[in-house]
């Protein structure tokens, strides 16, 4: 995908985002099973989020809603930003959502839409709360949650994250049952959700591997064959990796913590004349030097 408004901070113009579109559902059942699977795939992959619920109406109440934010736009429009004065003309709602700390002053007086949904939206808003609240999945509702599109109807989510600064959106969802409609098909009820990849890959913990193990080195060309011996012996009853070429103290110790071996085992000149090897500890970052005997 590309945005096509310049990208914020930390934010790329082109991305990549999976979802899942759900056609012919007009229940809020679906709603409520496409948000628990969205908590399910957080969940899995240790993120936290926090789930902020909307309802953008639909076309019965919408329409009357946007007259009213209109009216209050405009007894207020001295006070509000240049974006939203624009806005005000091509697409009031999304007035609600500015960044600007003094429009949202103002705007935390603006009449709210899920006090002017009709009957039908009310509803089905007030089940869907009930069975999130049956099924665990806790929410928030969040009154300026809003959509810029007019297919939009109805349910509106966002999970959103603080791990990647400041809270931002991780996963947006919601009806669009008129979409279908104005791409000139049969009228068809959609609800669906987009999860932003690289997002995703900024907050996923990757579980730390325990080291395990010995490596083993030779710093000196003549003492490879007595690593091959001792570490071929080690095998039997640990997790052996065995360096077969002699390199410098430096490149071994490379070498095992790219393996994630827990110890770095190592001969060199001084240790084969003297019968010893030097074994470093890479989790508690201790070494010493001991008698092969003793390994
Ligand atoms: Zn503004
Ligand atoms: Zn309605």
């Amino acid at each position: 995908m590309f945005r096509y408004e310049r990208p914020q901070k930390g934010r790329l113009r082109e991305f990549h985002q999976f979802g899942i579109e759900s056609f012919g559902l007009d229940s809020v059942y679906e709603d409520a099973s496409l948000i628990m699977m969205v908590g399910e795939i957080f969940k899995t992959l240790g993120i936290g989020y926090t789930l902020q619920l909307n309802s953008l109406g639909d076309q019965n109440c919408m329409p009357q809603y946007r007259e009213k934010l209109i009216g209050f736009i405009t007894e207020h429009e001295a006070d509000i930003c240049e974006d939203c004065k624009r806005r005000k003309d091509l697409n009031p709602i999304r007035v609600l959502d500015c960044k600007n700390s003094a429009c949202q002053a103002i705007y935390a007086q603006a009449p709210k839409l899920i006090n002017n949904l009709c009957d039908s939206c009310e509803s089905d808003f007030e089940k869907l709360k009930k069975i999130l609240d049956k099924n665990g999945m806790a929410y928030e509702v969040d009154t300026h949650l809003v959509r810029g599109l007019d297919y939009y109807s109805k349910t509106a989510f966002e999970f959103v994250s603080n791990e990647i600064g400041a809270q931002s959106a991780i996963a947006g969802g919601g009806r669009y049952d008129r979409l279908v409609e104005f791409l000139d098909g049969k009228a068809t009820p959609a609800v669906g959700f987009a999860i932003g990849i690289e997002r995703l890959l900024d907050l996923v913990k990757m579980p730390e591997l325990e080291r395990t193990g010995y490596y083993f080195g030779a710093m000196d060309e003549n003492a490879v064959e007595l690593i091959f011996e001792l570490g071929s012996q080690k095998r039997v009853e640990d997790k052996v990796i065995i360096e077969y070429n002699h390199k410098s103290l430096k490149a071994h110790l490379k070498g095992a913590d790219r393996a994630n071996a827990r110890y770095c085992a190592i001969i060199g000149e001084n240790e084969l004349n003297e019968g010893t090897i030097w074994i470093k500890d890479l989790l508690l970052k201790e070494e010493k030097t001991v008698k092969i005997s003793e390994l």
